[in-house]
């Protein structure tokens, strides 16, 4: 299915409004091992945990970097 002219505005707008305030890649990087120990736990996600969740549905390599790291943390806890 195309997209038409006005959808492609309307995401286009919506990726440049989110990356505002969105944390940048580094930031991610740097709180990643916190939001995935919390991930794991099931534990309530404070604010900023959140922003990396957000930030991971929206960045493909970071959630990539996540994917991997939660590969890892299973293997440590196996
Ligand atoms: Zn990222």
């Amino acid at each position: 299915m195309a997209l038409s002219k006005e959808q492609i505005q309307t995401l286009v707008g919506l990726i440049a409004t989110s990356q505002t305030d969105e944390l940048s890649c580094d930031e991610c990087f740097g709180q990643i091992g916190e939001y995935a120990e919390k991930a794991l736990d099931g534990r309530e996600l404070s604010e900023g945990m959140q922003l990396i969740q957000r930030h991971l549905e929206q960045c493909p390599c970071c959630s990539e970097e996540y994917k991997a790291l939660l590969d890892a943390l299973h293997e440590i806890e196996v």
